[in-house]
């Protein structure tokens, strides 16, 4: 079949196979290919948020973790890791620094640290919703427990980020120790889902061994789970790990597959990563006119930033949060975008044909 007919097709339906999928990564370099699925993210991304990007204020509260992800800075084994925690209190500040600049969601993300009780999660969440009940608290700490993540939802948290990293088998396991498992991450995807999250899965782009078919089928993944959000960036090595000679992912490749993700959830909330920023000065930029809408600053103190050290390189460690908010205004501003303080709820329409949706 032609990859054209394929990629209209993919427009109509909003789904491919596997193979499928496959094959139109394989074509991604065919100018004219990427503009009919670029054209056709930046149209869906327009009819649902219009020219809005929706700002996360990031807290990576501690990057101590139990795991030991081959990929990761912060993953155990790593010694040379300069260790840190926030207290509750420093939580809460920089959620009250993040909201007086126009912050209406909380991210907090951090390494699986037994430290942090359900208890105190508990907490943080319920003080940072009484605070400020109009915000949005979004966790990312890893694979826990049905109950875990019912308490925490009982306790007010709306989001939850838990990339699946790789949806292949046998891909998972050249990235991660025996005593992890891609089944067991998978069902916390499904648990958190059922427990009414707005639920965040994704993957790295380009990380090591990664094959086209190891995408096609994290997209398939993606298609079945429907997420609310997806988090891509290209995967950047870390000198600290045994990747630390592995290429970074590919900017090109990560923007393609942005826009397939816009094409496929037509109203998916889609970041534009800091990963992504990292690999290319303009990636932010460049991900937003791939059919992204979502940028996640930092929030955290800048005394921390560095430490959290997912891999080498990492962008925007130096400033204080205003002066981030104020960079990336810019930075959307000139590309015809605008940063909104609104809490950026995926808009739910179970459609995406034109005449049936209106802008608000
Ligand atoms: N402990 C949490 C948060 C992990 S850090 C959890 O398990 O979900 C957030 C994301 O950073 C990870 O999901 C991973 O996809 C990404 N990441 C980690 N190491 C990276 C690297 N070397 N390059 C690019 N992204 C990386």
């Amino acid at each position: 079949m032609n990859i054209y007919d394929i990629a209209y097709r993919f427009i109509e339906e909003n789904k491919l196979d596997r193979d499928e999928y496959a094959f139109l990564i394989d074509r991604r370099n065919d100018e004219k290919l990427k503009s009919i699925i670029t054209d056709e993210a930046v149209r869906r991304r327009k009819m649902y948020y219009g020219d809005k990007v929706f700002t996360r204020g990031l807290i990576e509260f501690t990057n101590i973790c139990k795991n030991d992800c081959y990929y990761c800075g912060i993953r155990r084994s790593n010694s040379n890791a300069d260790r840190y925690r926030m207290t509750e209190e420093e939580i809460i500040k920089c959620c009250e620094n993040g909201y007086n600049l126009g912050f209406r969601t909380f991210v907090l993300q951090g390494g699986e640290d037994p430290f942090y009780t359900d208890e105190m999660i508990v907490r943080i969440v319920k003080s940072i919703k009484a605070e400020y009940p109009q915000c949005a608290v979004t966790l990312s700490i890893g694979e826990k427990s049905y109950e875990s993540y019912k308490l925490y939802r009982e306790a007010g948290a709306d989001r939850y980020l838990l990339r699946h990293e790789t949806a292949d088998e046998a891909h998972y396991r050249t990235l991660h120790p025996e005593e992890m498992s891609l089944s067991n991450r998978k069902q916390c995807l499904y648990n958190l889902k059922e427990l009414g999250y707005q639920v965040g899965a994704g993957f790295m782009v380009g990380s090591p061994g990664q094959t086209v078919e190891n995408i096609a089928e994290d997209l398939c993944f993606l298609q079945e789970l429907q997420p609310d959000m997806v988090g891509i960036g290209p995967f950047i090595p870390h000198s600290d790990t045994i990747f630390a000679n592995e290429k970074s992912g590919d900017v090109e490749l990560t923007l393609f597959l942005l826009s397939v993700i816009r094409v496929m959830i037509p109203d998916v909330l889609l970041p534009a990563t800091t990963a992504l920023g990292t690999v290319d000065p303009s990636g932010r930029e460049k991900g937003i006119l791939a059919g992204a809408n979502v940028v996640m600053p930092n929030l955290s103190p800048v005394d921390n930033r560095k430490k959290y050290d997912l891999y080498d390189n990492k962008i925007c460690t130096g400033e204080e949060a205003a002066e981030c908010r104020g960079c990336l205004e810019r930075r959307i501003n000139s590309i015809g975008y605008r940063i909104v303080a609104e809490r950026g709820d995926r808009q739910h329409t179970g459609t995406h044909k034109e005449e049936e949706r209106i802008i608000t």
